[in-house]
């Protein structure tokens, strides 16, 4: 008798979908399960280092058909168009006038985030922005830039536009560097690391402009209530956000168009789709609020693999649980702050470490997420998450009438 092979499709190969793909074909039976993986481009963008590819530093190639060697997972490359729920399909584009259609017995979800242009007039056409395509076209504009001591606004001061300016301060000392933000600056970290910020920012030149919103960018100007700001080269660093696809297909989205799902990872709306990483919300609390990051991209991806394979074995999932320890930002490539997290409710605690070895701490952790991600080929167990089982114990499917009140804000 031959049993029914089950296909999985996996859509996005950042930290969460690459991470759920690797982790998935080892934990289940190839003659079982058949997985996919699609993504719009050939290679892995660590985003992560995104703002270090805009400061001219090139990026080690990691090409995925490398990454996925030797694992039985298909890759399909292409750029996904539209989600048909009903009849289990996705369609994919392949090329100019191609698209192919591929089905699934159940999706992953994990398209991540872009940066948000679509809030203020002007800033999708007068802005660069840290994602892949736009930083590798505004790296090579720098260096002429710099030589003539030209002007670098970039707009939003959290963590990224922290790490992309004070990257690109140390790497281009003639900018002439200005970080217009919205409300006060770093307002997530301790007094202690936003002093020793300040500190960085005043040590490379850079010029920051608190409680400045820039309500439309124009050629050449960024608009705000106390007047305009000149500028060069615009790059905008204010928020993230994520593709309209889900909403679109009728999947259960909250307000920022992320997939809610349930303790498993699972869709509120459709049991046959799962989501991971910037994409996904749980309607139920994990432990601690969860934020755009790398830090639960790769936790999410691997709950979401352990949830299937658990449920192709007739087992029960456990529930997602997640804690902070902590976070880390470069400040150029010789300074940093590793700021310590209250675990559960993901904010500052007054214990940071700063300097040289925080940014080694923050290299440190990148490389390890990546590295582990390869290692789930052969050794899934190197992979554990901070809070993995602080969950344990509650139903993974039922959710309490006060959680399921509040799951679309
Ligand atoms: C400069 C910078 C610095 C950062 N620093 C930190 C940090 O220090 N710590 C931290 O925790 N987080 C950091 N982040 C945030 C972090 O990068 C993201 O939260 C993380 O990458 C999310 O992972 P993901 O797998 O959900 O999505 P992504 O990494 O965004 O991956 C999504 C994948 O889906 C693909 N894709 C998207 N749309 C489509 C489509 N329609 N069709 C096919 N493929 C598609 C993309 O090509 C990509 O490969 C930083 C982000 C930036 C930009």
């Amino acid at each position: 008798m031959t049993e029914k092979t089950t296909h999985v499709v996996v859509l996005g190969a950042g930290y969460a979908g690459l991470m759920a793909a690797m982790r998935l074909a080892n934990k289940t039976d190839s003659r079982a399960v058949a997985i996919t993986l699609v993504n719009a481009t050939e290679t892995f963008n660590e985003r992560v280092r995104n703002h270090q590819l805009i400061g001219g530093q090139p990026l080690p190639e990691r090409p995925l058909a490398q990454i996925l060697a030797k694992t039985r997972i298909r890759f399909q490359h292409g750029t996904v168009r539209a989600l048909q729920p009903g009849r289990q399909t996705v369609i994919v584009q392949t090329g100019p006038d191609e698209t192919v259609e591929l089905r699934y017995d159940d999706l992953i979800y994990a398209l991540g985030s872009h940066v948000d242009v679509g809030s203020t007039p002007g800033a999708r056409e007068h802005a660069y922005t840290l994602d892949e395509r736009s930083a590798a076209a505004l790296a090579p504009l720098l260096p002429d830039l710099a030589a003539r001591g030209g002007r670098v606004l970039l707009v939003g001061a959290g963590n990224t536009g922290v790490e992309v300016s004070t990257e690109l301060a140390e790497r281009f000392p003639d900018l002439r560097i200005t970080v217009a933000t919205r409300r006060s600056f770093a307002t997530n970290l301790s007094d202690g690391a936003q002093r020793h910020i300040r500190k960085a920012f005043s040590r490379l030149g850079i010029a920051l402009i608190e409680n400045a919103e820039v309500t439309r960018l124009d050629e050449g100007q960024a608009m705000t209530a106390a007047g305009p700001i000149p500028f060069d080269v615009c790059i905008w660093v204010g928020g993230f956000a994520v593709s309209d696809l889900a909403r679109s297909a009728g999947i259960r989205v909250n307000m920022r168009g992320q997939i809610l799902v349930d303790r498993a990872l699972r869709s509120l709306s459709h049991p046959d789709i799962y989501a991971a990483g910037d994409a996904a919300m749980p309607a139920d609390n994990p432990g601690t609020p969860i934020r755009m990051s790398l830090y639960a991209a790769g936790p999410m991806g691997a709950h979401v693999a352990d949830t299937l394979a658990a449920q192709f074995r007739g087992r029960q999932p456990s529930p997602f649980g997640l804690s902070y320890i902590a976070q880390g930002l470069s400040l150029g490539r010789r300074d940093g702050v590793l700021q310590f997290l209250d675990g559960s409710s993901d904010t500052a605690t007054r214990f940071m470490i700063t300097g040289r070895i925080a940014n080694w701490f923050r290299e440190f952790f990148v490389g390890f997420l990546l590295l582990t991600i390869r290692l789930q080929r052969t050794m899934p167990w190197v992979f554990s998450w901070p809070g993995k089982n602080k969950m344990r114990g509650l139903a993974w499917t039922e959710r309490s009438t006060h959680e399921a009140a509040h799951a679309d804000g």
